[in-house]
C-alpha cells in the first residue's frame, strides 16, 4: 500500500471508533497481560486478532453478481478447515455487512449465532455437532449475501469493488481475517454478459475480456480465478465493471541479465494483465523494470501472474496477482511488495512494519540504482512514534493511522543496511555495498518467503543465519554480527 497524506486522512477515518479508543485501550492492556498463558480470542472485541484454534488451508468461492448497480452479491464459500486445538465450537469474523443464511458441515445444516465484536467486526459462531480433535480437517459451506461491493463510476466506467484491507475480507467472506492465516483460493465469479471480472490468481481459459459462457444462463458469464499460492485475506481483489472496462493482456519475459527477450527464449516470463481501458500506459510499462530487477537479484516472486487494475480504493494496495492502482506513480512500490509483504509475508500487525518498511526503503533503494538517488525518505521519521513492533499494543492509534511502519520502518530498514556495510567494510553506495546487501535480502527472501515472519523470528534469522551467510561468504564474524544485530533490535524494535 502506497501512503500518501491524501489516503492518511483517509486511514483515520477508515476507524469509525476511533473515539472509543481510550476504552479499548485500558481493555486491551489486560488482554494484552493474559496473552502469555492463553491465545487471545477473537471476540475479545479486537477485530484484528486471529484466531488462534484454527487453520483455513483454502477458500473456494461462488460469486453471483446480478448487475453493476446495488444487489447484494450472493457468496458461497468452502472453508477447509484444519483444527490446531480440540473444538467445540468454531468462530470466523463476519460482519454486519454479510447476511449468513446457512452454514453446512458434510450435507447438515448447522446453528449458529452472530455475536458483536468491535467496529463492523461480527463474529460467526457455529456449534460443532460433535468435537472436533486437534488436527482434524474438515470442510465447511457458508452461503449468504453481502452489500460490500459498492458501486462506483471511476474514469467512466461503471464499477463494484470492495476493500479488504486491513480487517474488511470479513465483510464479504466469513473468515480467519488475520495476516497469520493465509490460504489458496478460487473464485469462480458470475456477471451479466459484457461485464469484465477480475479477481487474484491466474484465470481458467486465459480469455481475460470474456470468461466463458455461463452453463446455468446464456445472458451471463463466468471466470474462473485460481490463487494458488497461500494469501492473506487482506490481499484478497474482486472488480466487475462495465462501459468500456478492459483488460490489456501482455507478457513480461527476460533473460538471467535481465533483458527483454521472447517467451521461448527467457529464463523468467510472466502474464501482464492492466485493466483499465485495454491499453498500458507507458509509465506502468516503465515500472515493470523495477520487477525485472527484483526477480535478478532477489529471486523469482511467488506469484504466477503481474495484474494490476485502476479502480477506486482509499489508498493503492498490493493485493498479491491484481494490486490496485489509484495512481500509476505508486507501481514500483507495490511490485517490491511481491518480495515484501506478500512474498515474505509478516505473522501479525505489529509485524506490519516487515511489509511497508522493507517495501518503502527497497523503493527508494530501486531508485537509489537507477538514479542515484534513495527516495525512501527517510527524514519524515517521526522521533515520537512508537517503535515499529510495538504497534499491536496500540494499532488503531499508532499503527493504521500512522506513518510509523512505512518510514520509521524504512527507518530501520536504512540502518540495518548501515550496520552491514560497516561490519563489511564496504562504503555505503557503492556497487560493492549495493550488491552485498541484495545478497543478504536474496537470502532472507529465498529462506523465510513460505511462512509468514514475525518480527522476532526476523531478528532470530539475522542473528543466526545471516551471521553464518556472512561468515561463509564474507568471512565476517558471526559474534561481531549477533552484537550489531542486537544494537539494531534495542535502537528500533520493542520485542
Ligand atoms: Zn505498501
Amino acid at each position: 500500500m502506497f501512503l500518501s497524506r491524501w489516503n492518511r486522512t483517509r486511514h483515520s477515518k477508515l476507524m469509525e471508533d476511533r473515539v472509543k479508543h481510550w476504552i479499548w485501550r485500558s481493555f486491551f492492556s489486560l488482554a494484552l497481560l493474559a496473552q502469555a498463558a492463553l491465545a487471545i480470542d477473537i471476540d475479545r472485541k479486537a477485530p484484528f486478532l486471529g484466531n488462534d484454534e484454527i487453520d483455513v488451508s483454502h477458500y473456494g468461492l461462488r460469486m453471483d453478481f446480478t448487475d453493476l448497480d446495488d444487489s447484494p452479491v450472493k457468496v458461497v464459500a468452502e472453508l477447509d478447515v484444519r483444527a490446531l486445538s480440540d473444538l467445540n465450537q468454531l468462530k470466523l469474523h463476519t460482519s454486519q455487512q454479510s447476511k449468513i443464511e446457512s452454514v453446512v458441515l458434510e450435507g447438515a445444516a448447522l446453528p449458529f449465532t452472530i455475536v458483536d465484536g468491535e467496529s463492523q467486526s461480527r463474529i460467526l459462531k457455529v456449534e460443532l455437532p460433535k468435537a472436533v480433535a486437534k488436527g482434524a480437517q474438515f470442510k465447511l459451506t457458508v452461503t449468504l449475501e453481502t452489500d460490500a461491493f459498492k458501486r462506483h463510476l471511476w474514469r467512466g466506467h461503471r464499477m463494484r469493488n470492495t476493500e479488504s484491507w486491513p480487517y474488511k475480507a470479513r465483510n464479504w467472506l466469513p473468515s480467519n481475517d488475520s495476516p497469520q492465516d493465509p490460504a489458496s483460493f478460487t473464485i469462480e465469479m458470475h456477471v451479466p454478459a459484457g461485464t469484465v471480472a477480475a479477481a487474484n490468481g491466474l484465470l481458467r481459459g486465459e480469455n481475460y475480456l470474456q470468461g466463458e459462457p455461463d452453463k446455468e444462463n446464456p445472458n451471463r458469464r463466468v471466470f474462473h480465478w485460481t490463487q494458488k499460492q497461500p494469501i492473506p485475506t487482506y490481499g484478497l481483489n474482486v472488480v466487475v465493471g462495465g462501459d468500456g472496462f478492459r483488460p490489456y493482456v501482455g507478457r513480461l519475459s527476460f533473460d538471467e541479465n535481465g533483458q527483454r527477450t521472447s517467451q521461448e527464449k527467457a529464463k523468467f516470463s510472466v502474464p501482464v494483465v492492466y485493466y483499465d481501458n485495454g491499453t498500458l500506459p507507458a509509465e506502468i510499462e516503465e515500472s515493470l523494470q523495477a520487477y525485472i530487477f527484483f526477480t535478478i537479484h532477489l529471486g523469482k516472486s511467488p506469484y504466477d501472474k503481474l495484474g494490476f487494475v485502476s479502480a477506486p480504493h482509499f489508498s493503492s494496495m498490493e493485493s498479491p496477482t491484481l494490486v490496485t492502482l489509484i495512481s500509476s506513480q505508486h507501481v514500483v512500490h507495490e511490485i517490491v511488495h511481491d518480495w515484501f509483504g506478500n512474498g515474505i509475508q509478516f505473522r501479525k500487525w505489529n509485524d506490519f512494519w516487515l511489509s511497508e518498511g522493507f517495501t518503502s526503503y527497497m523503493t527508494g533503494f530501486y531508485s537509489e540504482v537507477t538514479t542515484g538517488r534513495n527516495t525512501a525518505k527517510l527524514d519524515k521519521v517521526d522521533k515520537k512514534t512508537l517503535n515499529p513492533a510495538g504497534a499491536e499494543a496500540d494499532p488503531l492509534g499508532q499503527f493504521f493511522g500512522t506513518s510509523t511502519p512505512y518510514y520509521k520502518g524504512a527507518a530501520a530498514v536504512a540502518d540495518f543496511r548501515r550496520l552491514l556495510a560497516q561490519q563489511l567494510k564496504v562504503e555505503t553506495g557503492s556497487e560493492e555495498e549495493r550488491a552485498r546487501f541484495l545478497s543478504v535480502l536474496s537470502k532472507l527472501y529465498q529462506e523465510r518467503k513460505d511462512t509468514p515472519l514475525s518480527s522476532e523470528a526476523f531478528v532470530e534469522w539475522a542473528r543466526k543465519d545471516m551471521a553464518e551467510y556472512l561468515a561463509t561468504r564474507y568471512q565476517a564474524d558471526p559474534q561481531k554480527t549477533a552484537e550489531w544485530v542486537e544494537e539494531w533490535k534495542a535502537r528500533w524494535l520493542k520485542l
